[in-house]
């Protein structure tokens, strides 16, 4: 395969609650489509709470698009033989890509129930079910991805102890990992040179939010555990007008993006929130080359 030599590019969208939320969500994945990204990655509800409708946008995505879709999955609180079963579903009907996560236990789910403790055994599961497939795979694989952290982890002792579980995910056999967000390009910056020194050599991309909402920026840090940039807070509420705020917003997301790619980032990962706006201002004013045609999840 060549070499690349454009950023990849993917966005993250949620299964949709509803008719209008599900109509608003194919406006917006069609205006993605035209930035021809190398994966959408749907994201799965811990403990499988949504479970039916995101296969049934994976579904959709393969059968509708030209979008290659990347499955969150999440193996807190479920048995071996529900996530065998997902994983079977995903990989039979066509999902080359899975992010293997542990996520967060919903209220009512006692992760003690579950059979698999860390998103590092999700892994090895679902290597354990592609491998008597992999001759059937045209890319050989499934591509696999996890999670990463440029700060760390609220129920981790250290970052170091993160560089260690990225380090364990990648000999599980995970092919690339994406970042939680961040607001600090350094944060980003340590993290590769902290893991490419502890022997960590698959590309890890940056999660991105476009920062153009004060409350999703205020929630999605207060439910990742990381301290919001005070400034930038400041500088969007003191907008004078929604257009401004944007305009705010846009400029230091395109700041964060290209510092992460200066420091070598091998693309960029937006999360979307299902609003496809934002996140094109950002690749608009970014500037990302973007190759004729899509990649593939596996080409990561
Ligand atoms: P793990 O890698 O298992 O880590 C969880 C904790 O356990 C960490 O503190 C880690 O240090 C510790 N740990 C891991 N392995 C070991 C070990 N062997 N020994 C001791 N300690 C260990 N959540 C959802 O519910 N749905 C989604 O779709 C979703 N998508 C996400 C996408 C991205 C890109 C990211 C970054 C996060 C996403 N999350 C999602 C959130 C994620 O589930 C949470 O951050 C969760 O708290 C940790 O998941 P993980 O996969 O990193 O878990």
């Amino acid at each position: 395969m060549p070499a690349r030599t454009y950023p990849a590019l993917s966005y993250e969208l949620y299964p949709p609650r509803g008719d209008d939320a599900e109509e608003s969500l194919w406006a917006t994945i069609r205006r993605l489509e035209d930035t021809r990204p190398d994966f959408v990655s749907v994201t799965y509800g811990a403990a499988g709470s949504n479970r039916e409708t995101a296969l049934t946008l994976l579904r959709r995505l393969l059968t509708e698009t030209a979008l290659k879709p990347l499955a969150h999955l999440t193996c807190v609180g479920s048995s071996r033989a529900e996530l065998t079963d997902v994983v079977e579903r995903l990989i039979g009907g066509g999902v080359r890509g899975i992010l293997a996560l542990r996520g967060d236990a919903p209220d009512g789910v006692d992760p003690s129930e579950g059979d698999l403790q860390h998103a590092e055994d999700l892994v090895r599961l679902i290597r354990h079910i592609e491998a008597p497939r992999t001759a059937q795979l045209a890319a050989g694989r499934v591509s696999v991805g996890v999670a990463a952290y440029a700060t760390r982890h609220p129920d981790s002792p250290s970052e170091e102890h993160d560089i260690d579980v990225l380090l364990a995910k990648q000999q599980a056999g995970a092919d690339f990992a994406i970042t939680q967000v961040f607001f600090q390009p350094a944060d980003y910056a340590r993290l590769l040179t902290r893991a490419r020194r502890a022997g960590v050599t698959i590309p890890i991309i940056p999660g991105v939010m476009p920062l153009t909402s004060t409350r999703r920026v205020e929630k999605l840090g207060s439910l990742a555990g990381i301290e919001v940039d005070a400034s930038l807070l400041a500088r969007l509420e003191g907008a004078r007008s929604d257009a401004e705020r944007r305009r705010t917003g846009v400029a230091a997301t395109v700041e964060l993006a290209r510092a992460a790619l200066d420091h070598g980032a091998p693309g960029l990962h937006l999360y979307t929130f299902n609003e496809h706006a934002a996140a094109l201002d950002v690749l608009d004013a970014l500037g990302l080359e973007r190759p004729p045609e899509a990649g593939t999840v596996a080409s990561l």
